[in-house]
């Protein structure tokens, strides 16, 4: 009798996903397409077009130049373009335009209170282990800690909204509320969406107290900055004029 085959195997205890990083796709191609010709005169594959061979076969007459193997075998390779420009993430554009558009072009900092991001940041902690009622007493927590020490300074907030969550995070360490899979997918949904909305309207940067530009896109390639002008008036008040000082468009 044949000894019973041992297969290997693992569970999956969690799954992410993510973008890969530049050095992440060169490590994974097999070459950098530079050729803009797909086929030549004769119809064959081009050499570093996007139908080199490097990256499987076009039909069952052709052989991989990678694996060698034939069309019903090779499982496919990746190639590459290197771009000579910065561009657009065409998947994250919104989130770009949103988050441009609540930052302060003169001290490069988020529009919002610290309080508020450090809030974020530290309920996004709690959720990846599924705390959904900690993220309420949390905020609960920041109220009261702004209530009782109002002017403080948002390296104190985030010193105790760290501490908290780490003593959060330690004696919830064994409990298993992973299950609540979608709602703690609401939940952190709701808590960026929420984020966008309410605190990234602010007139003037709370930091470096300079007018609000003004951030428009067009056709989810291109952003438009305009930069506030700031008028003396003879009574030596400062005031911020809505119309156009200046155009920059970022490409
Ligand atoms: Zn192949
Ligand atoms: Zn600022």
């Amino acid at each position: 009798m044949a000894a019973a085959r041992e297969v290997p195997w693992r569970r999956l205890t969690c799954l992410s996903f993510g973008m890969y990083t530049g050095v992440e796709i060169r490590k994974l191609s097999v070459k950098p397409i530079t050729n803009p010709v797909f086929l030549d005169n004769a119809g064959t594959p081009s050499t570093n077009g996007l139908y080199d061979l490097s990256l499987g076969p076009l039909d069952n007459k052709e052989v991989c130049a990678t694996c060698v193997q034939d069309f019903n075998h090779c499982p496919g390779h990746l190639g590459h373009i290197e771009l000579p420009l910065t561009v657009y993430n065409p998947l994250f554009f919104d989130k770009l335009f949103l988050l441009i558009r609540g930052s302060c072009m003169s001290c490069c900092h988020l529009t919002c209170p610290r309080a508020t991001i450090h809030l974020l940041l530290n309920q996004l902690k709690l959720l990846k282990i599924g705390l959904l009622q900690a993220v309420h007493e949390l905020e609960a927590v920041l109220s009261r800690f702004l209530e009782d020490n109002a002017g403080t300074c948002g390296a104190d907030i985030e010193e105790m909204l760290s501490l908290k969550t780490e003593e959060m995070l330690q004696n919830n360490q064994l409990r298993d509320q992973g299950a609540h899979v979608k709602n703690v997918c609401d939940c952190r949904n709701k808590l960026i969406s929420q984020f966008w909305k309410s605190h990234m309207n602010s007139r003037r940067c709370p930091n470096c107290k300079a007018g609000r530009s003004l951030v428009r896109k067009e056709h989810n390639s291109k952003l438009t900055v305009t930069y506030p002008t700031v008028v003396l008036q003879k009574s030596g008040e400062q005031t911020i004029v809505e119309e156009a000082a200046s155009m920059y468009v970022l490409l």
